[in-house]
């Protein structure tokens, strides 16, 4: 008898690649957009002494009740339209779990974070992509255009967009839930960083689904936390594909306290705002960058004057500096994506750049960067 387990695996999953990211290490970490500033010592000492206080060996409560209080009073919504996740992805998860199988259509710009496009494929959908304008921004239109062609039951917009750092403005939101019943999922991992977000709209439109994450501007990436804001009859349909005591009593108590400390966060994500504005001018001027693009998130994406990022982030990875190189999505092949570090991090790869760029000879040629 011939053993082949594999062929039980469906063909839409055999057919992707993992997501997944190679685990370097480097002194200077602006690879995947995390909060460069730690939480307060004194918030984490505070959060270790409660979670010592607790039984381990009891569960956490089923519901996360207090969270989703504090996280409805923080977000200007009502707790019974808020669910918790172990990280937005597995929300992203659990909405799409709810809402798509076999052959639904679902929009998703292009490029955009490729988490959405691999959990449509693995359940059986079918990606509907719309490319981003020439410039890398939203095109509000061709996005309502693609989504009225396909009649499509969801759509996911990434605002600001990782990797681009684009940000769809809330009018066109408005318009795509106004436009059909379909689901309007926005992913606003970074929009404290943009200092806006569709969040209001959620009064108006029981279509819309707003995801959000404790990993960026909170600074708490490695405890995993993510929360959703919907109507509450969808949030009750997405809870059912949430796994149980899917938030660890651990992460609950830092996220409470994490959400006390705004004052220090917002701070702190202020100066960040700051230090994009400042990376991006400089950057732009370094010899080899042929542009980098407006963001509205706590990264930037550059685009070399010469196709060859991938050896430019091992000339930076090898001078201390990881960033990520993007340029195996579409239309980024000459792209790398940096996170806004410290200012001393964002300093230190000002001054490594223009080296790793000599030593990869990516630097154009002066007469080809004028035409
Ligand atoms: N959405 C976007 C757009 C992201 O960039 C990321 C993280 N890279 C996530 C969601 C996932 O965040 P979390 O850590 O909350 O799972």
């Amino acid at each position: 008898m011939s053993h082949d387990a594999l062929r039980h695996v469906k063909p839409a999953c055999r057919a992707v690649g993992a997501y997944t990211l190679a685990a370097h290490r480097a002194p200077i970490k602006v690879n995947q957009n995390e909060n460069p500033f730690d939480l307060p010592a004194e918030l984490k000492q505070r959060v270790l002494q409660a979670a010592a206080e607790r039984d381990w060996a009891r569960y956490p409560d089923f519901d996360p009740g207090e969270l989703l209080a504090r996280l409805a009073e923080f977000a200007g919504w009502r707790p019974d339209g808020v669910l918790a996740g172990n990280g937005s992805n597995e929300l992203i998860e659990a909405t799409l779990l709810v809402s798509v199988g076999a052959g639904t259509r679902v929009v998703i710009p292009e490029p955009t974070f490729t988490l959405y496009g691999l959990m449509t494929t693995l359940l059986g959908g079918t990606q509907v992509p719309v490319p981003l304008a020439p410039d890398l921004s939203y095109d509000g239109d061709a996005l309502l255009a693609a989504r009225r062609a396909a009649a499509a039951p969801v759509t996911i917009v990434c605002s600001p967009n990782n990797p681009t750092g684009s940000l769809l403005a809330a009018e066109h939101v408005a318009r795509l839930c106004d436009d059909a019943d379909g689901l309007v999922v926005v992913d606003e991992a970074y929009h404290e960083f943009s200092g806006s977000t569709v969040a209001p709209l959620l009064h108006a439109h029981r279509n819309l689904i707003v995801l959000r994450t404790f990993s960026k501007a909170m600074g708490m990436a490695g405890l995993r936390v993510g929360y959703l804001l919907a109507a509450p009859e969808l949030v009750r349909e997405i809870n059912k594909a949430r796994l149980p005591y899917n938030v660890n009593f651990f992460s609950q108590l830092a996220a409470l306290a994490a959400l006390e400390a705004q004052d220090t966060l917002r701070a702190r994500v202020a100066l960040l705002v700051r230090e994009r504005e400042r990376l991006r001018g400089a950057l732009a001027e370094l010899p080899g960058v042929e542009r980098v693009y407006p963001s509205a998130a706590n990264f930037l994406l550059l685009e070399l004057a010469s196709a060859r990022p991938r050896a430019l982030f091992e000339a930076l990875h090898e001078r201390g500096i990881l960033v990520r190189d993007v340029s195996g999505y579409p239309r980024l092949s000459r792209c790398l994506r940096v996170s806004v570090g410290t200012p001393e991090e964002n300093d230190a790869l000002l001054r490594a750049f223009g080296p790793a760029i000599e030593a990869v000879g990516a630097a154009p040629v002066a007469a080809a960067r004028s035409i």
